[in-house]
């Protein structure tokens, strides 16, 4: 069976305000397939969301994309705007960082869930629709459903919001959900609670679950694979224990050290420094003014993506020996 996404040298070209472009985006390649998921990790201005982004056909006018994005099969670049509307809601759901901008502050939970249900099968009444929500809040574990449905989004707490907006994103039973820092926004306490959902989710479902993220530790215990970018493009990708165990890649493993320790104390390490702006891009490796281990190959010569322990890495001086297995 075809995967459910599959990205195949996605590039996304911007044009800013004096008219230089700039690629967003340099080339991705990635799939999930039906029951997977694949963990997206880097920090603002990596390209994570923007790749999502162009999947689903969300970018504003002005950005040019080349390249190839499957939806189990089926091309949606440059696909009628009408059919990719049917598409996204119905087979891909999609859950964000703020819950808030999800809903409509002014209709009731329940009903707006009911008609993103009733918008891709009017067949479906309004009784049932509303039914089927409450139903939706028992998958995601929200208490009193049958009560709280009919409650205003102000009414919910952080956490309990975010569950709302994961029912919506489930309402159409979609194949593959996109979730986009979905627990940033919440304390600690509060996002394990909605990771452990997601991967009791993903589990009873069967459904294929893409986690973007700008921290490691959210994605280290749900995702199958890890896909780490930088700087517009990926840079090490590999199965989830590859990446953690076998780090190839120096920025990974900056990452890895930003990681809060167990008890919730400090953080281990850091990387030093910013991302850079995708018109500021450095030549050559684009991480090299951050990284510990540059040489001169790295100021001019961009890496590509080769195998390196038991990930595919893009260094010309990778953590572990190239093609070693893993
Ligand atoms: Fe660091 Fe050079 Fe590898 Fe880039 S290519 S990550 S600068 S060692
Ligand atoms: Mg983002």
């Amino acid at each position: 069976t075809a995967p459910l996404l599959d990205l195949r040298d996605l590039r996304i070209e911007f044009q800013n305000a004096d008219g230089v472009r700039a690629e967003a985006l340099r080339g991705v390649d990635l799939s999930v397939n039906p029951g997977e998921v694949l963990g997206i990790v880097g920090e603002s201005g990596s390209g994570k969301s923007i790749a999502m982004m162009a999947f689903l056909q969300l970018l504003p006018k002005g950005a040019r994309v080349t390249g190839s994005a499957k939806f189990r099969g089926e091309e949606l670049i440059g696909m009628a705007p009408a059919r990719i509307r049917r598409i996204r809601g119905k087979a891909i759901g999609c859950i964000f960082q703020d819950p808030l901008s999800a809903f409509n502050p002014v209709l009731r939970i329940g009903d707006q869930i009911a008609e993103a249900i009733r918008l891709h099968d009017r067949t479906v009444s309004r009784r049932a629709a509303l039914k089927e929500a409450v139903d939706l809040f028992e998958m995601v574990a929200i208490p009193q459903p049958e009560r709280r449905v009919h409650q205003y989004p102000h009414e919910f707490s952080g956490g309990m919001r975010q569950r709302a907006m994961i029912a919506m994103a489930l309402a159409n039973r979609p194949e593959l959900v996109i979730a986009d820092e979905p627990t940033t926004a919440l304390d600690v306490t509060v996002q394990a609670q909605i990771l452990d959902l997601l991967a009791d989710l993903r589990r009873d479902l069967g459904i294929g679950l893409v986690m973007i993220t700008h921290d490691l530790g959210v994605v280290a215990g749900i995702a199958d694979r890890i896909a780490v970018m930088y700087g517009g493009r990926i840079v090490e990708r590999g199965p989830t224990d590859a990446i953690f165990y076998d780090t190839a890649h120096p920025y990974t493993a900056g990452l890895i050290g930003a990681v809060p320790t167990i008890d919730g104390g400090g953080q281990l390490r850091q990387i030093d420094g910013t991302p850079p702006s995708i018109f500021g891009r450095p030549p050559g490796c684009s991480f090299h003014p951050r990284c510990p281990r540059a040489a001169a190959p790295c100021r001019t010569d961009d890496p590509d993506l080769r195998p390196a322990g038991g990930s595919r890495c893009a260094c010309h001086f990778p953590l572990v020996p190239a093609g070693a297995a893993g």
